[in-house]
This record gives C-alpha cells, structure tokens and sequence, in this order.
C-alpha cells in the first residue's frame, strides 16, 4: 500500500460569506474537513493523510500529517506534494475539504483505474443546458459533451509532482495540470450527491430524517475468559460467556444501530451457529454497520448506554470505555453517555453471574 492521501482545506471560501471558514464549521455533526479525513482513514488505502490548513488543528493518529497552505489552491497542493516528495508514495489522491459527500466506493474505484491510468478523475454531467462564451460569441454545448469534474482525484505520483512543480499558473484542480500538458487523463463517472460545499445555502439542501434505535443484551460471567467490554478489556475474576467475545456493550449497540436502520437484529447479521463466526471480536461485527452509516448517508446524534452490573464499577472504566466507543464509531465522546446501574444484588447480575447493557441511539439520515 503506497498511496497518501491529501485534503486540501487551507482556502477562505469567499463565496461562504460566514465568520467561521466553511472547512470548520458543523456539518452532519462533525467539522466538515472530518468527513474526508475519516474516510480516507476508513478506506484503508492509505498510508498517510497529509491536511493542508492554515489553522492550528492535532490529530493524536500518527497517519495524519499537518502542513501549513498556500495562497491559491495550487499551491497548497503543491506544497503537500512537495512534502512528500521523499515518501515514496507510488500513487497520490488530491481532495477538496469542501466536499464531504464521496464515498469510500468512489476512492475504491478511482484505485482500481489508476492501475492502467496516471490520471484519474470523477466526473458528473450536467442536467442544464450549457453555453459558452466565446470571444463576443455564444455558442450552444452539447450537455452530454460537458463534463463536470469533482475531487478525490488520483495520480501517479512522479508526473503529477513533474507537472505539478513546473506550473506557475492559477489551476483548479490537478486534472487541468495534465489537460494543459496534453497528458491523458482518465474521466470516470463521480458521484451527484459529491457536491460542493460552496455558499451557505449549499448547506440546507438535505431533508433530515431522524431515528431510533434500541437495543439490549445479556451475558452470562464464567472463569477462565477475558472481560470485554466496550472493545476493551477490563480486569475481572470472570468473561462473558458467548459465541463472539460477548461484549454486551458492543452487541447491543449494534442491535441499537441496526434498529436505527431497520435491519434487523445482531443474531440474524452474526448467527451463532456458524463457525467463521465463532470467537469472533465484537469490534469486527461492529465495523460493517459504521460503514453501512457512511454509506446511508447516516450520522450519529447521541448514545446512551446502561450497564447494569454489581462489579466491576462503570465509573473506574467510564472514560476508558467511552475513549474506546468513539475511536471504533468515528464519533465525538461527547454525544456518548455511559450509566452504570447496580441491581441491589438481586438474580444472576446482582450475584455476579451475568451482566447485561441496554442502549438507546440517535441517528440523522440525510436525503
Ligand atoms: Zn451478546
């Protein structure tokens, strides 16, 4: 794997008119600019994410490089080229922080063509009808003839930085770099729904829908099995009994999530009756349903969780687990609460045979 990933979000959106740059402001319930970086991160395609900002932003994941910008667009990209020059990147992808939308498909796909292409881009046509100045002249276009073109858009990396180092003129996006050096570039079909975040309007253009989704489990405590809870492992005389490492936490924040989606439950995505399923990591069955998030156009609003236990005390591993919850779910700690309740030391929980969660969940669906 040998491809990096570049998000340029060092511009000043002029057209945003707003206090706040538009790369930084909430959207679907994250900065904007986090929306490409997490699935960049998510894709696994790449071995390095290089954020072009002229703002004072830390990432603790080490993939994440941060360069100051440059005046123009271009020349933020060229600085991050440049940056990387030495890494020995074979392929390199150049993404627009302003638009949030693509899908981890799209980078998939633009992988795969630039096996046999040193430049590939997404496209869209347009539904209007186009014409074109030209001189004192207006012409018609043929519309099926106008190609739009969107960000990410990949490269191989040694003729982009050749082209990309001699250029000294104002260029929109790379493609044109090679159009304007007679280079072949490969168009591929891109995404409607990859807009551009342009003005403020641009930003009210979904419908919200939200949902719900509830979920609850129960597991019995034996000797001799590590104690998962949460993705992590937490110290304790007993595990939880199950086909997966049965972290209750996790299945039923899963089933929650899958509420939420109406599809189903846990048992019929994961049955226990299947073998490649056995002693699998409740954190490989929480992965698939992120993903079905980001690919629903899907965010979370809140997670609220209850961990009904005698021991181990929820408030010692409180921050731990939340800590854990946000970096598997690529969201904010701060839209997870996690309430410990004891049950008087009643049945098989209140004996310390069994612990058992319920949690509720909110999602934004955006159409
Ligand atoms: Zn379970």
């Amino acid at each position: 794997m040998s491809n990096c990933f570049i998000l340029l979000a060092a511009g000043k959106g002029k057209r945003f008119k707003s206090k706040n740059l538009k790369q930084f402001i909430n959207y679907k319930n994250k900065p904007l600019f986090i929306h490409s970086i997490d699935k960049a991160l998510r894709s696994k395609l790449f071995k390095e994410v290089v954020l072009v900002t002229n703002n004072k932003i830390k990432f603790k994941n080490k993939k994440i490089k941060i360069i100051k910008g440059g005046k123009e667009r271009y020349q933020s990209s060229q600085r991050a080229l440049e940056f990387i020059k030495n890494k020995k990147f074979k392929n390199v992808f150049i993404h627009d922080a302003a638009r949030p939308n693509f899908s981890i498909n799209l980078l998939k796909n633009l992988k795969k063509h630039l096996r046999n292409n040193k430049a590939v881009v997404p496209y869209i046509n347009t539904d209007n009808s186009t014409k074109y100045i030209n001189k004192n002249k207006i012409v018609n276009l043929k519309r099926e003839n106008v190609l739009l073109t969107q960000t990410p858009q990949c490269f191989n990396f040694k003729a982009l930085y050749k082209l990309s180092k001699s250029n000294k003129t104002l260029v929109t996006d790379e493609a044109t770099l090679f159009l304007n050096n007679d280079k072949d570039v490969k168009f591929i079909k891109g995404e409607e729904t990859n807009l551009k975040i342009t003005k403020k309007s641009d930003l009210n253009t979904s419908t919200i829908k939200t949902f719900y989704g509830i979920g609850f489990d129960i597991h019995r405590l034996i000797k001799n099995k590590k104690l998962y809870l949460g993705g992590i492992k937490i110290p304790f005389h007993s595990g939880l009994k199950g086909h997966s490492d049965g972290d209750v936490i996790l299945h039923s924040i899963i089933d929650a999530l899958l509420g939420s989606l109406r599809k189903k439950d846990i048992g019929t995505l994961y049955p226990n009756n299947k073998n490649k399923f056995k002693n699998i990591r409740s954190i490989k069955m929480l992965n698939p349903i992120i993903s079905d998030l980001d690919n629903n156009n899907c965010f979370i609003n809140n997670l609220d969780i209850n961990l009904i236990c005698e021991r181990p005390k929820v408030s010692k591993y409180r921050n731990k687990i939340i800590n854990s919850l946000s970096k598997l779910m690529n969201i904010d700690k701060r839209i997870i609460n996690l309430k410990g309740k004891t049950v008087e030391k009643l049945g098989l929980i209140g004996k310390e045979n069994a612990i058992a969660c319920e949690v509720i969940v909110s999602i934004n669906k955006y159409e």
